[in-house]
C-alpha cells in the first residue's frame, strides 16, 4: 500500500515551499490509490509558534489537499503529533542502547563549546569527538545514579550503502566520516528530527518519503538507523529545491510566501496550486490551467528533475485570471463566488448602494461572466474601477452639460434599447447603427461620453458591456440626467 506524509514542524506557518512538498505527496498517492498523512514534528519544543499547527492543517484544506489522516482527522496509526508519542523514541532509543546502537553521552554543554572553539580556530567544522561511545558500563552506572544530565547518541558506523533515490538516482553519504555521533534523545528526554522521524515513518507505515532535497545528505544517517533497528526503509525520493525567478532562496527575499497572506489576498487555491506545479517538474505536459485532479492524472513521477524549480510570482494574476474564469463557468463553483461577492460588495459600498438590484444574484452572475478573462480576483470587482456596478456614479451638473447634444441624442435612443436582452456584440452593433443617425462627428467621441454618464470612468469595459451588466433599467436611469 503506498503511504506518504507531509511531516512539516510547527515552528511557523505553512509557505509556499511547504505547500509544494505537500502538494507532490497529495498527488503521489492519489495517482497510486494510496494514502496521504499530515505528521506534525514538534519535538523542539523552544521553537514552537503558536497557532501554527492548527493552521498548517487549515491550509491544506483550504488549498483543496486535506490529509486522509492527521492530528484532526486522526486515524488508525496515530497520534500524529510526535509529542503525544514520547514513550515510542524513548523505547527504542533504549533498545538501541541495549544493542550498542546508541550511548549515554553525559558531556557538558561547556566541554562541547571548547570542542566546537578549538575547532573554528583549526579551520575545521565542528564535530563531537564521540568520547563517551568509550564509557565503561560501571562508569555509566555511577553518572546515572548520581543523576548527571545526559543525551542519547546514535552511534554512526562507517560504510554505509548506497541508496536509490527517485530523483537523485544513486546516492550515498559516509556521515561517520563528517559527522560525530547524533543526539536522539535530548537532556530533555525529547528526541531530535531524525530519531522520530525514521520511527514514525517505520510504524506508520511510510511507503515513500517525498521531501525537499535539503534532507537528502541526511538519509544515509537515517538508512543507518533503520539497519540498526532491523527494520526495512521506505524508498526516498527527493524533490528539488524551490527558488525565485533570480535563483535565490525563497524564504529570503519575499516576505509574502506564507499561504494565509496568499488566501487573505484573493489568490484561489487552484491557482496557487497550479503556479507551484507549473515552474517544477513530474508532469507529462506543462500547461497553465490545471486543476488537482489533471495534475493528479497527469503526474509522472519519473519526470521529476533535479534541477531546481524557478518560481516566478509575476505570473501569479495570471494563473488566478484564468482558475477564476474556470470557476466562474462552473455552475456550482459560481454560486459560491457570488456570495463572497455579495459579501464584499457589503462590506465595501453598504452605505452607497441605491438599489438592492445590484445584491441580486442573477445581477452579479451576469457581471461575472461578462467579466471572466478579465479580472484576476473577485476583489478587482469591488476596488474603485468597478465602484459603476454596484453605485451611481455622481456627474456635477457642469460635466452633464458639456456632454454634447449628439449623445444627448444617443441616450434617448438608448433608451430605447431593451439592454438585457441583447448580447454585448448586438448592443455595439446598435450602438454604431445609432451613432450614424445622430450628427454626431466622431464615434468614439461619443462613446466617451456615453461611458462618462453611464460610470464615471474615462476608461473601461466598453460601452455595450457596461449596459448589458448594468441593465435596462438601470442604463434608464443613468441617462435620464442627461434629458432633463
Ligand atoms: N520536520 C521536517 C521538516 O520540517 C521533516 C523532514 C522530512 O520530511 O523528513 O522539514
Amino acid at each position: 500500500e503506498v503511504r506518504v506524509r507531509f511531516a512539516p514542524s510547527p515552528t511557523g506557518f505553512l509557505h509556499l515551499g511547504g505547500l509544494r512538498t505537500a502538494l507532490y505527496n497529495y498527488i503521489f498517492a492519489k495517482k497510486y490509490g494510496g494514502v496521504f498523512v499530515l505528521r506534525l514534528e514538534d519535538t523542539d519544543q523552544s521553537r514552537l509558534v503558536p497557532g501554527a499547527a492548527e493552521s498548517i492543517e487549515d491550509m491544506l484544506e483550504w488549498a483543496g489537499i486535506p490529509p486522509d489522516e492527521s492530528p484532526r482527522q486522526g486515524g488508525p496509526l496515530g497520534p500524529y503529533l510526535q509529542s503525544q508519542r514520547l514513550d515510542l523514541y524513548t523505547q527504542t532509543a533504549q533498545q538501541l542502547v541495549e544493542h550498542g546502537h546508541a550511548y549515554y553521552c553525559f558531556c557538558s554543554p561547556q566541554r562541547l563549546e571548547v570542542l566546537k572553539k578549538e575547532a573554528l580556530r583549526a579551520g575545521q567544522t565542528p564535530r563531537y569527538d564521540n568520547r563517551c561511545r568509550h564509557l565503561r558500563p560501571d562508569q555509566v552506572q555511577e553518572k546515572q545514579a548520581q543523576g548527571a544530565s545526559h543525551v542519547i547518541r546514535f552511534r554512526l558506523e562507517a560504510g554505509v550503502e548506497p541508496f536509490h533515490d527517485l530523483v537523485f538516482g544513486w546516492s550515498r553519504h559516509e556521515v561517520a566520516q563528517v559527522e560525530g555521533d547524533p543526539v536522539v534523545i535530548k537532556a530533555d528526554g525529547f528526541p531530535t528530527y531524525h530519531l522520530a522521524n525514521v520511527i514514525d515513518d517505520h510504524y506508520m507505515k511510510i511507503s515513500h518519503v517525498l521531501r525537499g532535497s535539503e534532507w537528502l545528505i541526511s538519509t544515509s544517517k537515517h538508512l543507518l538507523m533503520y539497519r540498526a533497528l532491523g527494520w526495512q526503509p521506505p524508498t526516498f525520493g527527493h524533490l528539488p529545491l524551490l527558488m525565485n525567478k533570480d535563483g535565490s532562496k525563497l524564504s529570503k527575499r519575499q516576505g509574502d510566501i506564507f499561504i494565509q497572506s496568499f488566501q487573505r489576498d484573493g489568490v484561489l487555491p487552484e491557482a496557487l496550486l497550479d503556479i507551484t506545479t507549473n515552474c517544477g517538474s513530474g508532469f507529462n505536459t506543462n500547461r497553465m490551467g490545471r486543476r488537482i485532479d489533471e495534475l493528479v492524472s497527469e503526474f509522472n513521477p519519473s519526470k521529476i528533475t533535479t534541477h531546481s524549480a524557478l518560481l516566478d510570482l509575476e505570473k501569479l494574476p495570471e494563473f488566478n485570471r484564468i482558475h477564476l474564469q474556470r470557476q466562474i463557468e462552473d455552475e456550482q463553483k459560481c454560486c459560491l463566488l457570488i456570495k463572497d461577492l455579495q459579501q464584499q460588495i457589503q462590506n465595501v459600498y453598504a452605505a452607497e448602494i441605491q438599489d438592492d438590484e445590484v445584491l441580486r444574484e442573477a445581477y452579479i452572475k451576469r457581471v461575472l461572466h461578462l467579466r471572466k478573462g478579465h479580472i484576476s480576483s473577485l476583489q478587482e470587482l469591488v476596488s474603485p474601477t468597478y465602484s459603476y456596478l454596484w453605485v451611481r456614479p455622481s456627474l456635477c451638473s457642469q460635466q452633464v452639460a458639456a456632454l454634447t447634444e449628439e449623445a444627448c441624442l444617443i441616450a434617448s435612443l438608448v433608451q430605447k434599447l431593451r439592454g438585457e436582452e441583447l448580447s454585448v456584440d448586438q448592443l455595439s452593433k446598435d450602438l454604431k447603427t445609432l451613432a450614424k443617425q445622430t450628427k454626431a462627428t466622431k464615434y468614439r467621441e461619443v462613446m466617451k461620453l456615453l461611458r462618462l454618464v453611464l460610470s464615471g470612468l474615462q476608461q473601461g469595459p466598453s460601452v455595450a458591456e457596461m449596459m448589458v451588466s448594468l441593465g435596462p433599467a438601470e442604463v434608464r436611469h443613468r441617462f435620464q440626467k442627461l434629458l432633463q
